[in-house]
């Protein structure tokens, strides 16, 4: 069977693809950094590195600049076979990384990547150099095999991912609608992890997000509690109490109508938390806390992923210095989020809370100024696991895992991902190839050699899965 030629072939060339991977790591393309250096690797990487890498296997690359006078790295757009016979998968990746430096308590070089105990060290080894190389090299084995490759491939690498600046990327994405992003039948994203070490993880959604400012002005300057306590509407209470009125130390969000749009449980979604592999004990260890707001491993998963939330962040302007300071704040601004999910939209629920604020204000009698502004915002986004993408993402992940992928979604926002489903207007999979201690964005970040080996014989299966279901198989 061809697909096994594939195999031994990545099986034979690993000391080529750890090399690869070396490589990208040793030009450190650190995101949206002012140093020289930073900014011309992130250009290098991909204008020099990746593209070279795609050229190698046949690509035509085209480099995209984004923003003016070069303030961004630029976009690679890059197609492989335009055989009208084929699908055409599209794959999105990020060659730029996160700061770090031995001083941040890195135990190895960020920058040289340096494998130990089957494990590679260095910046960007999983996040995201090392799955995009995976793909490159799942595409050469095929080719160095003389099988032709099953789909069309086109990429989209940029290098503006970790800085989370996508606004001009996802701009230059929805004007290309109906030119590069035209014809294109799947989208795969390899730029998330497993949920936890063993279990392959096929993700399926992520939650949105609306970031809000609420600001509370009570008086023209700063005040003497010993002075004036007593007699006057404090801005700190009457914002502490604004917060404390949103949300309930269980996590219960009391806003009304806040859960109204939220999507009921069908039976399948219920069932489908049963067989996912996580552990409530390694779970509330990795955080270090003894108690969560839910019992059941279906509870802690739904309120991570499909159910919304509210944290509250910070307040500036209040006293937070060490000591004692007898302050009453003249003006604070208390920050907070909502994690959206599935059909909360945005606007809406900045509309109810500040219906919600204003009300609260109302009921308070104070005179306070109070006003409420929204910084950021992004939908949620969830894809169809019963369609043709995830039948291949799935039939993949048994192929070479002999297990079946566990169905995940993310608690975080990825901008990028609802914006290509846009583009496309086709269904977008993400294909998570790291494990759950990986490290992203943190110290000593690093990929298993296995990881990245099943990663690649994962993408080589994918592509052949999805040509398999094309043709009726
Ligand atoms: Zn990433």
């Amino acid at each position: 069977m061809s697909l096994q030629q594939v195999f031994d072939h990545l099986d034979a060339n690993m000391s080529t693809y750890k090399t690869r991977l070396s490589d990208a790591v040793a030009i450190p393309s650190v995101s949206n950094s002012q140093e020289t250096e930073h900014v011309e690797a992130t250009r290098s990487v991909l204008e020099d590195y990746t593209r070279c890498l795609l050229e190698s296997i046949g690509a035509t690359v085209d480099m995209r600049e984004i923003g003016d006078n070069q303030e961004y790295p630029p976009v690679i757009f890059a197609t492989l076979g335009t055989s009208a016979s084929k699908k055409t998968v599209l794959v999105y990746g990020h060659m730029d990384v996160q700061p770090a430096q031995m001083s941040d308590g890195w135990d190895t070089e960020p920058f040289a990547m340096t494998t130990i105990d089957g494990k590679m060290y260095g910046r960007g080894t999983t996040d995201d150099k090392g799955p995009v190389l995976a793909w490159i090299n799942a595409i050469e084995a095929y080719q160095q095999e003389n099988i032709p490759l099953p789909v069309n491939i086109k990429f989209v690498l940029e290098g503006m991912e970790e800085s989370g600046d996508s606004g001009p990327l996802q701009d230059l994405i929805l004007s290309e609608a109906d030119g590069f992003f035209a014809g294109i039948d799947y989208t795969c994203i390899s730029d998330n992890y497993w949920l936890g070490q063993n279990t392959p993880c096929i993700t399926y959604g992520l939650r949105g997000i609306v970031y809000f400012h609420v600001n509370v002005k009570c008086a023209k300057k700063d005040l003497h509690s010993g002075v004036h306590g007593g007699v006057v509407y404090e801005g700190m209470a009457e914002l502490c109490a604004i917060l404390n009125s949103m949300v309930a130390p269980n996590g219960d969000i009391t806003i009304t109508g806040i859960n109204r749009d939220v999507l009921p449980m069908t039976p399948e979604e219920e069932a489908s938390y049963g067989p996912i592999d996580f552990n409530i004990d390694t779970y509330k260890s990795e955080l270090g806390v003894t108690k969560l707001t839910h019992r059941t491993k279906a509870g802690i998963l739904q309120h991570r992923w499909r159910y919304p939330s509210l944290s509250i962040h910070g307040i500036e302007g209040a006293f937070s210095d060490a000591g004692d300071k007898t302050v009453i704040p003249a003006e604070i601004t208390g920050k907070f989020s909502i994690r959206l999910v599935p059909d909360m939209d945005p606007q809406k629920v900045t509309n109810l809370v500040k219906a919600h604020i204003r009300s609260f204000h109302n009921s308070t009698g104070s005179e306070n100024e109070v006003t409420v502004s929204t910084t950021a915002s992004a939908f949620s986004w969830l894809g169809d696991t019963s369609d043709a993408n995830y039948t291949a993402g799935k039939r993949a992940t048994v192929r070479v895992h002999h297990k079946a992928a566990d169905l995940t979604r993310e608690g975080g926002s990825i901008p990028i991902t609802l914006t290509l489903q846009e583009a496309t207007g086709a269904s977008v999979m993400m294909l998570p190839i790291g494990s759950s201690d990986d490290g992203a964005h943190s110290q000593n970040e690093k990929l298993n050699v296995s990881n990245y080996l099943n990663g690649m014989k994962l993408l080589a299966s994918y592509m052949y899965e999805v040509s398999q279901l094309a043709a009726g198989r």
